[in-house]
C-alpha cells in the first residue's frame, strides 16, 4: 500500500510537471503570436430591441497555435498579461477592429450604421491608451462614438485614477466605456455612479438562471432599474433561449448578446450571417 502511494504522489507530480511545463511552452508562444499572423478576430453581433436588429458587434480574439489548433482566449489571455504580450496585441486589436468595422459599413447592406465593442485588458489602461484608441479610429476613418471599450470593474478598480484619467480622455472625445461582466465584481451599487461608465453588460451568469428561479428575475431587474436611474445604457450577455430574452425585454432592457442570434463569427463567413439576418 506504501509504494502505491508513493506511486500516486509520483504520479501527481508529473502532472504538475507537466502542466506547469505547458504553460510556459504557451507564455512563450504567445510572445510571438501576433508577428507569427497566428492572431485573428472573430465579431458577435450585438443587437437591439424585440427585432433583434443587429446594432454592434464585439470583437473576439482566437489564437491558431501551430500545433495545438484554435486556443481559446481564457486559455491564453492570462497569459499574454503576464509576459505583457497583451499590450501589442490590444493595440492591433484595436487597429483590426476599426478597420474592418469601418469596411462592413461601407460594404455590408444594412450595416451603414454598425458599431464596434472592444475588451481592453486592465494593463492597456495607461498613458498610451488615449493615442492607441484614437489612432485605430482615426486610420480607419470611424467616429469616437462608434466605439465602446469594455473593462472589467476589477481592472478599473485596480488604478481607478488612471483608468479614470485615460478613459475619460477617450469619453470627452466621444467613445463609451462598458462595465463587462457587470454584477460579478464587488463594487456597491454606489460605486458604479463612480465609475467612469457609459453601459453595463449583465453577466451571463445572471441570465443564465432568468428562466429558471424568480430571484434571478429580481436581481436582473434590480441591474436593469439601477443602470437606468444612474442613466447607463444595459445589455444583457449570454442570452441563449427565446423566454430569457423576453423576460429582459418585459423588464426593460434593450440590447442583447448571445448565441440565440449568433455565436462569434469569422471575418469571412460575416457577410453570409448579415445577408440571412435581412432575408429572415
Ligand atoms: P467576454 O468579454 O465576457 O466575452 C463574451 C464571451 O462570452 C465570449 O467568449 C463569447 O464567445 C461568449 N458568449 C457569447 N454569447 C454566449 C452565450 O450565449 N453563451 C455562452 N455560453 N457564451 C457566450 P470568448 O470569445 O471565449 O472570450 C472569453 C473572454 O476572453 C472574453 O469574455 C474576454 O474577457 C476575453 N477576451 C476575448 N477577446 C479579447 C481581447 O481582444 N482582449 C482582451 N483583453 N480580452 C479578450
Ligand atoms: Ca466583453
Ligand atoms: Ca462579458
Ligand atoms: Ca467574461
Amino acid at each position: 500500500a506504501k509504494s502505491c502511494g508513493k506511486n500516486q504522489v509520483a504520479t501527481y507530480t508529473v502532472g504538475v510537471d507537466k502542466v506547469v511545463r505547458e504553460r510556459a511552452v504557451l507564455a512563450s508562444d504567445i510572445r510571438t503570436a501576433l508577428f507569427k499572423d497566428e492572431l485573428e478576430l472573430y465579431y458577435q453581433p450585438l443587437v437591439s430591441g424585440a427585432d433583434g436588429r443587429l446594432s454592434g458587434v464585439e470583437a473576439l480574439l482566437r489564437w491558431h497555435h501551430p500545433q495545438r489548433g484554435l486556443v481559446p482566449p481564457i486559455e491564453f489571455i492570462q497569459l499574454a498579461e503576464e509576459t505583457g504580450a497583451i499590450r501589442d496585441i490590444g493595440a492591433w486589436v484595436l487597429r483590426t477592429a476599426a478597420l474592418q468595422v469601418s469596411t462592413w459599413r461601407r460594404e455590408l447592406p444594412g450595416c451603414a450604421d454598425l458599431e464596434l465593442s472592444v475588451n481592453l485588458s486592465p494593463l492597456q489602461l495607461g498613458e498610451e491608451l488615449v493615442p492607441e484608441v484614437l489612432g485605430a479610429l482615426s486610420a480607419a476613418g470611424l467616429a469616437p462614438g462608434l466605439l465602446t471599450l469594455e473593462v472589467t470593474e476589477s481592472s478599473l478598480l485596480a488604478d481607478l485614477e488612471s483608468a479614470r484619467t485615460h478613459l475619460g480622455a477617450l469619453r470627452s472625445a466621444g467613445c463609451r466605456v462598458a462595465i463587462d461582466d457587470f454584477g460579478t465584481g464587488y463594487s456597491s451599487l454606489s460605486y458604479l455612479s463612480r465609475l467612469p461608465a457609459d453601459q453595463v453588460k449583465i453577466d451571463r451568469s445572471f441570465i443564465r438562471d432568468l428562466d429558471q428561479y424568480s430571484g434571478a428575475v429580481a436581481l436582473v431587474k434590480g441591474i436593469i432599474d439601477m443602470a437606468a436611474a444612474l442613466g447607463l445604457d444595459v445589455l444583457a450577455e449570454g442570452v441563449e433561449e427565446m423566454t430569457q430574452q423576453v423576460i429582459l425585454g418585459e423588464l426593460g432592457c434593450p440590447r442583447y448578446q448571445g448565441y440565440l442570434f449568433s455565436r462569434p463569427i469569422p471575418v469571412g463567413e460575416f457577410g453570409a450571417f448579415v445577408a440571412r439576418s435581412a432575408g429572415a
